[in-house]
């Protein structure tokens, strides 16, 4: 079978290499469609400590189940399904605490190398985090359950009740993800980007999008100058995450969601932390019951999903699609086989 691989920074060549076999609790899938996203991009750009080169890279994903390993429960040949590419250990001291998205082991046995024909899904996430796909879900949209998880997760935490409005920094993937579920939340929200073609697309998912030469405007408009309930970071650069708290209105949170380049540092005025109360909030990947959360509403058709995939290309063509991420257009790409 065919299979992309990330031999060096920017440079990606099809490979043939034997179909996988499932072993016990293991499947394989006939990859209908896998996504570009951030953090294949990063590695396609500077390289990515998870994801190790020459190697197959691709996370995001759907297809038909090819070959069913023994003692698999609840799956067969031809059923569509949708998964994402890590699960609990189960056993570790976080997952016994069910604090899942924080298991030592969750970036062990990682599902990679979703941009191929076909995809063996490791055992873990076949029992945990691997759904069916009812056929009149496109493939493309469910391939969006990742990245969807990543989004739902911190809300869980957060009491939305006291949030009416959002500020999201950001308008690639996942900011745009955010706009779309907070709006469904009855949030107002604005968001901001320097790149034009982004902001176009977030015009139908947030109720205001913003250059940052424009933020005084809206913040008058939205929040009456005070500042927002919620500003989601969804950058993950420094300068941004170190400005993203002047945004806040007093008793405001900064959702933190943007990961940064290892080893950065910022500092925030222990006046706003204290007198003000700004809460500050990490975000980290998700658990298993995120997923389901994120399996619903993609099942429920309950976000315009479609949105935030640009384009779909062939597995032949898939330099072209991280070149065209590489130029700063498009969203995400799905790269069906
Ligand atoms: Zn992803
Ligand atoms: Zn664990």
């Amino acid at each position: 079978m065919l299979q992309a691989q990330l031999v060096e920074i920017g440079r990606i060549e099809l490979k043939e290499v034997p179909e996988p076999e499932p072993s016990e609790g293991e499947i394989v899938i006939k990859v209908k469609a896998a996504l570009t996203c951030g953090t294949d991009l990063k590695a396609f750009l500077r390289g990515h400590s998870l994801i190790p080169m020459p190697g197959p890279f691709g996370h995001e994903y759907s297809g038909v189940v090819a070959k069913v390993g023994r003692g698999v429960v609840g799956f067969k040949e031809g059923d569509h399904v949708m998964g994402v590419h890590s699960a609990p250990c189960l056993g570790c001291w976080y997952c016994r605490r069910g604090l899942y998205n924080l298991c030592e082991n969750i970036m062990k046995d990682k599902v990679l190398g979703a941009y191929a024909e076909m995809l063996l899904i490791p055992s873990h996430v076949v029992r945990q985090n691997l759904f069916l796909k009812p056929e009149e879900i496109d493939f493309t949209e469910a391939a969006l359950l990742e990245p969807l998880s990543c989004v739902v997760h911190p809300y869980r935490e957060t009491n939305l009740a006291g949030i009416r409005n959002a500020l999201i920094i950001g308008a690639g993937p996942i900011g745009l993800l955010h706009a779309a579920y907070l709006s469904k939340r009855d949030i107002v929200t604005a968001i901001m980007d320097v790149n034009e073609e982004r902001l176009k697309i977030a015009a139908s998912l947030s109720s205001y999008i913003l250059k940052p030469s424009e933020y005084k405007e809206i913040a008058y408009r939205v929040t009456d100058s005070k500042g927002f309930d919620l500003v989601v970071e969804c950058t993950g650069q420094v300068d941004v995450w170190q400005q993203a708290i002047n945004f806040l209105r007093r008793g405001g949170i900064l959702l933190l969601f943007g990961g940064c380049k290892g080893g950065s540092t910022v500092s925030y005025s222990t006046d706003r932390l204290h007198y003000d109360e700004i809460t500050l909030m990490g975000s980290f990947h998700f658990t298993p019951k995120d997923v389901r959360d994120a399996c619903q509403l993609i099942i429920n058709k309950t976000l315009p999903l479609g949105l935030l995939v640009t384009e779909s290309f062939s597995l032949k063509e898939i330099s072209t699609a991280f070149n065209l991420l590489k130029s700063g257009k498009g969203i995400k790409y799905a790269i069906v086989p």
